[in-house]
């Protein structure tokens, strides 16, 4: 199986570490042997500058890296129909990640409740089949993960929670999404934040995944060197999925 790692913040995102830069990026992942790595930063981080674009390009090029090193984007659903990104900028990019649940951004839809995991569950289907149906997503960040910053509770009560909501998202909506993202060929990702944020019992929504043939993303979400290193984290569980070269999602070159 390829080692790789397509969800990569640099310097540019306002969240992540001020030395994390492209060329730092690429020479860790070389050292540690990964075989393809993706940047990816927020749509927001370019403010639909081409300039900022092509210049974030350039500092690619110029590390002149001995592996695949992609150039992507995370961007949001905001609405049903309605993204962060327009189709023009999306262009500039090799894959856009789509994430259905940035609720701690301005202009997102927002659940109900986020004290009740029965409205949340709806919510998160709801903007979970938003991201399927827009075209301009090339994969799934992080669907029904849940942020600590946003519910404000601890990483055990998160997990309660998060374990409630998943009993009430109706599994025949779920296989007919993924069924549909399977025949679009997107990528669902998987990342090390289920272990940061204490949400393991996703591992059987990843099982599902697999079993409806869709291909799984791996993505560190890093926003500094040490959630880079956290991709190993993932090791154990993607063995525990059997998971296959055929069975992960790669950007298309
Ligand atoms: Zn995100
Ligand atoms: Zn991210």
């Amino acid at each position: 199986m390829r080692s790789c790692d397509y969800h990569i913040h640099t310097q540019l995102s306002g969240c992540a570490d001020k030395e994390f830069s492209i060329n730092k990026i690429i020479q860790l992942q070389q050292e540690r042997g990964l075989e393809a790595i993706g940047i990816t930063d927020h749509d927001y981080n370019y403010q639909g500058k081409v300039k900022t674009i092509q210049a974030a390009q350039k500092a690619v090029a110029e590390a002149k890296p001995s592996i695949p090193v992609h150039f992507g984007v995370e961007s949001q659903m905001l609405e049903y129909h309605v993204t962060s990104i327009n189709i023009r900028l999306a262009a500039y990019f090799d894959y856009v990640l789509m994430a259905p649940n940035h609720y701690h951004l301005r202009g997102v839809a927002q659940p109900k409740s986020f004290r009740d995991p029965r409205r949340v569950a709806l919510h998160e289907i709801y903007m979970f089949e938003a991201t399927i149906a827009c075209p301009i997503t090339d994969a799934i960040v992080h669907p029904f993960l849940l942020s600590p910053d946003v519910f404000r509770l601890s990483n055990a009560e998160l997990s309660a929670f998060g374990q409630e909501m998943m009993r009430h998202i109706d599994q025949k909506r779920l296989i007919y999404q993924l069924d549909l993202a399977s025949q679009r060929g997107l990528g669902i990702e998987i990342s090390p934040k289920i272990i940061r944020y204490n949400q393991r019992y996703l591992v059987e929504f990843y099982q599902l995944c697999l079993e409806r043939e869709v291909k799984l993303l791996i993505g560190s979400d890093a926003h500094n060197t040490k959630q880079l290193e956290e991709l190993s984290l993932l090791e154990p569980i993607l063995e525990e999925l059997g998971i296959a070269e055929e069975q992960l999602w790669h950007p298309k070159t």
